[in-house]
């Protein structure tokens, strides 16, 4: 009976925002095998990474110890993956240890160089919990809003329009909500690979007769079943939806009791659209007028329609815009309020919405009260039980901005909670030498990351399935992960830790159990002070806004009114803006980087995962095939793709999905860190980096 599970534990999937809810088989403290749940966003069914992701929690390269860098040994970027290496670089301590000289060193670190000398990094893959606790800590203990995670490379510029333009940053309208939409536009985003349970509810509708429209420069596998695919060229987001509101706007299809009741700023949108006629934007976007026109009709006078968009759109130094445009779109044909409506950024990670409406952000508190409004400081230092004037009110530095304040020499100390930025930031050899040039660095993980090569204190975590807590999908949907396991080793629950930290930092918390943490998330983030933990354990998922204990939590929001302070949503026009650095005759060709199907992000955990690991096992660039014959090279050949900022060697893979011109790589391979070569120009408003668009050149060998 030794593959007869012993317990079965609910939970959900760690890996990306649709939130598939899942059971955990276990025996002797091991996952047997994982099945799906009939939970809101997945009924029963799983991806490759869900049914299959799970084994990394029991890899021998688990932390098992703290660990306690060795005196005098450099730190350097040249990560070494060698397990049996890593000991010439660390030496194992006590918790105690390992706590006071974590902890002690980052007092010493505020009380010499004062508060702003600090920063952390939370991370999306923790709870709620550890994300509200985590800021809590930084805002309190180190005394900064210095705190940030992966929304910042993520959907941060979203996130700034659409707070700018319907008042809030989440999503209106749940995924499931295609199959109640006539037309529904995707942009930017590749869900059969990076939400490919949503993809299926995407394939679903296209079958039930939704007119499924794709724009995106990369031909994805979803295309097959799009009513029209339009490949427009990189970087013209903003010329393409710009002619889609002149045909809008020149041919009458605004509704305009919408545009009158419900939204400010119209004529100046208006204006700005009359110089982006689709004859002028289409040999700038690369799709011809009359195909323009076409689209732009179909999304307007359908009875309901709606747009999702993933980092396709967001990473751009004209990301802001880009998100500002698709808003304008749904404003200007009234199509959100209502079901199968709206406007949905599919959010990566499993809790990057939650881990943001946690406050996890330098310029936001719980529930993105503004750090700089006198009112929300003295409503988080009356529930904190600090002084008044005791929390800081300038935003704090976001997560680029942070490497170069380090390389200023302003940050000294950071602490890092299950994030890599040694991997994941733009420019990575840049993030690199300032992770290395702190005076201290504390990292909290479960396994030795490229970041935690580069740290002088390693805090060894607890993975996903160890831990209770919270977690809210791309849905707004709150979610119960329930722990299956037991950490392995030493190894401790991340909440203990930042406990354990805070008090080094002279915090007097006392939390217990989990639900307490979550209590207090309820008291300060009106969002979700109707969902009890009972609720939670006993329903397993919960919609919020949910104001009041007896509110069935709402799905679709902006029904009546917009949660601006005039309750009306606002256009804001935008301009096409070139990328930060675009291809000459020295970088002929365009960098694109994202994720595949079989791997999730830096790769710690899905490289750790054996089936994952067997699927996807060497680094990868996808050419377009004719490309590769223009290079004189074939499937298979190790080639050198360099920017001006690195190169890195890795294998080339024929793809007709991508462009001519562009290589598509994944950011997850820590031997061909395609993130070395990424450009760290950022968006103004958001300072979102640009991942999607830089110059390379490629070469065989
Ligand atoms: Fe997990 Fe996303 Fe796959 Fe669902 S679709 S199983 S949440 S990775």
């Amino acid at each position: 009976a030794q593959h007869v599970p012993d317990k079965k534990v609910d939970s959900v999937c760690p890996y990306c925002g649709v939130g598939c809810q899942l059971t955990y088989n276990v025996k002797d403290n091991k996952i047997l095998y994982v099945e799906g749940r009939d939970g809101p966003a997945n009924h029963g069914r799983l991806c490759v990474k869900g049914r299959y992701g799970f084994d990394y929690a029991h890899h021998p390269h688990r932390l098992t110890k703290p660990l306690i860098r060795r005196a005098g040994v450099p730190k350097t970027g040249d990560f070494v993956m060698d397990p049996d290496r890593v000991m010439d670089v660390f030496r194992e301590a006590t918790w105690e240890e390992a706590l006071e000289l974590a902890g002690g060193k980052l007092k010493a670190i505020r009380d010499t160089h004062g508060r702003k000398a600090l920063a952390g990094f939370g991370s999306a893959k923790g709870s709620n919990e550890e994300a509200y606790l985590f800021q809590k800590l930084v805002r309190t203990g180190f005394g900064t809003n210095n705190v940030d995670h992966c929304t910042r490379l993520c959907h941060a510029s979203s996130v700034v329009a659409l707070l700018e333009g319907i008042g809030s940053g989440a999503v209106s309208n749940p995924v499931m909500d295609v199959t109640k939409a006539d037309v529904v536009i995707i942009i930017g985003a590749n869900p059969t690979v990076n939400h490919p349970v949503a993809a299926t509810w995407m394939k679903n509708a296209a079958r039930a007769g939704t007119k499924l429209v794709i724009l995106d420069p990369r031909r994805s596998e979803l295309a097959r079943f799009a009513h029209r695919y339009l490949q427009f060229k990189p970087d013209t987001d903003v010329a393409l939806l710009n002619a889609m509101m002149h045909v809008i706007v020149s041919e009458g299809l605004v509704d305009q009791a919408f545009i009158a009741n419900r939204t400010s700023g119209y004529e100046e949108l208006r204006k700005n659209v009359e110089g982006y006629s689709p004859e002028a934007m289409a040999p700038i976007c690369g799709i011809d007028a009359d195909t323009i026109r076409e689209v732009a009709r179909l999304y307007a006078t359908s009875k309901a329609s709606m747009i999702l968009w993933g980092m396709g759109v967001s990473q751009h130094v004209h990301g802001t815009d880009n998100a500002r445009c698709l808003i304008a779109l749904a404003l200007m044909t009234g199509q959100i309020g209502r079901e199968g409506t709206g406007l949905h950024p599919l959010r990566g990670q499993n809790n990057v919405q939650g881990a943001s409406d946690a406050g996890l952000i330098p310029m936001m508190y719980p529930d993105y009260q503004h750090v700089s409004s006198p009112e929300a400081r003295a409503r988080f230092e009356q529930a904190w039980k600090l002084a008044p004037g005791t929390l800081d009110e300038k935003p704090g530095l976001t997560v680029v901005e942070v490497m170069d304040a380090i390389h200023h020499g302003d940050i000294r100390g950071m602490y890092v909670m299950g994030e890599n930025p040694a991997m994941s930031d733009p420019d990575a050899n840049h993030a690199r030498d300032a992770l290395a040039a702190l005076d201290h660095l504390v990292v909290q993980d479960i396994f030795l990351t490229e970041t935690a090569y580069l740290a002088d204190v390693i805090l060894p975590a607890s993975a996903f399935a160890e831990k209770t807590g919270t977690f809210t999908n791309t849905d707004r949907l709150v979610q119960l992960g329930r722990q299956a396991l037991n950490p392995p080793g030493d190894a401790r629950q991340d909440l203990w830790i930042i406990q354990e930290i805070a008090k080094r930092l002279d915090l007097r918390w006392d939390y217990g159990h989990v639900s307490e943490v979550f209590d207090e998330m309820r008291r300060t983030m009106p969002s979700i002070a109707g969902i009890t933990w009972e609720r939670m354990e006993r329903d397993d998922a919960v919609t919020y806004p949910c104001p009041n204990e007896g509110d069935p939590g709402q799905s679709v929001v902006f029904v009546d009114d917009f949660p601006r302070p005039t309750g009306r949503a606002r256009f804001v026009p935008a301009d096409v803006i070139p990328a930060a650095e675009r291809p000459d005759t020295e970088y002929p060709l365009v960098l694109i980087t994202g994720r595949q199907l079989e791997h999730w992000h830096t790769g710690s955990m899905t490289r750790r995962a054996a089936v994952l690991d067997a699927l996807e096992p060497d680094p990868v660039a996808l050419v377009h095939p004719l490309d590769l014959d223009a290079m004189g090279g074939r499937p298979g050949d190790l080639v050198t793709i360099e920017s001006r900022r690195g190169k890195v060697s890795l294998y080339a893979r024929a793809d007709e999905s991508s462009p001519r011109g562009a290589v598509f790589v994944p950011f997850c391979y820590y031997e061909a860190a395609i993130n070395r070569l990424t450009n760290a120009a950022l968006d103004p408003f958001a300072k979102i980096p640009e991942f999607k668009y830089c110059a390379i050149r490629v070469t065989l060998g």
